[in-house]
């Protein structure tokens, strides 16, 4: 599998977009639509031509560009079941336990409630990828702008299940925001250390922060740490 990532609405939202490609069969597809300059910059550069568009949610900054795209590839737009009434050009829904191919490439599908109601996780077991959209950042968590704390708190739960080696890809370069309140919630300096370095690294070469693996995320995260709801609730 070969991941692009793509900075969208740079200095405002700061989103991303990623690319993923089957390189067994050529098949590829986007994660989430935030602006299509960008986008479509990579796929002439790359030669790329998308057959499908896979939603984590339905805000605006990651739908955004959901039908210039379609027009653009003719690609086919999938997003969870819940947001069908609000995913603009929505083709194919898929659900909680679904398995979606890509070419050869299987994404199981999370469901993943608290920033929106209707949020999905796109993962990828064998090839250890994870993309989190709006609901789980580097060091930070998406705010809940629909679901309960109590959504939030399975959906995080769910997230810590996965094994640690799984690389995760967010929906916003937000690390830098999250750094301050991580360092006040440090319990591993060391690993903390690390992650900083490797963040700064990136980020001084202009480069996006992701991918860390999970297993550093469930150290250095705060909200990783909760383990009840109040935990959460307390941080949150
Ligand atoms: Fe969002
Ligand atoms: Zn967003």
């Amino acid at each position: 599998m070969k991941i692009a990532t793509i900075l969208c609405r740079a200095g405002t939202m700061d989103n991303y977009a990623y690319i993923i490609t089957d390189e067994a069969t050529g098949v590829s597809a986007i994660i989430d639509a935030p602006e299509t300059f960008p986008i479509v910059q990579y796929c002439d550069e790359h030669n790329l031509r998308p057959t499908y568009l896979l939603n984590t949610h339905h805000h605006f900054d990651h739908t955004d560009s959901n039908l210039d795209l379609k027009r653009i590839y003719n690609l086919k737009i999938i997003g969870a079941v819940y947001d069908k009434h609000r995913i603009p050009g929505i083709d194919e829904t898929v659900q909680e336990g679904d398995i979606f191919k890509i070419g050869s490439l299987e994404a199981h599908i999370l469901k993943a409630e608290g920033h929106t109601t209707g949020h999905i996780l796109w993962y990828f077991p064998k090839e250890k990828v994870l993309f989190t959209g709006d609901v789980l950042f580097n060091l930070c968590v998406g705010g809940l702008f629909e679901g309960t704390a109590s959504q939030m708190f399975e959906t995080l739960k769910k997230v810590k299940a996965l094994p640690d080696e799984v690389l995760f890809y967010p929906g916003h370069e937000y690390t830098l925001q999250g750094a301050d309140f991580a360092a006040g919630h440090c319990t591993d300096e060391s690993t903390l250390r690390a992650y900083f370095k490797l963040a700064e690294e990136r980020l001084r070469q202009n480069l996006p922060v992701c991918p860390i693996t999970l297993g550093m995320e469930k150290v250095c995260n705060p909200y990783l740490h909760a383990e009840t709801l109040e935990e959460l609730q307390k941080i949150a």
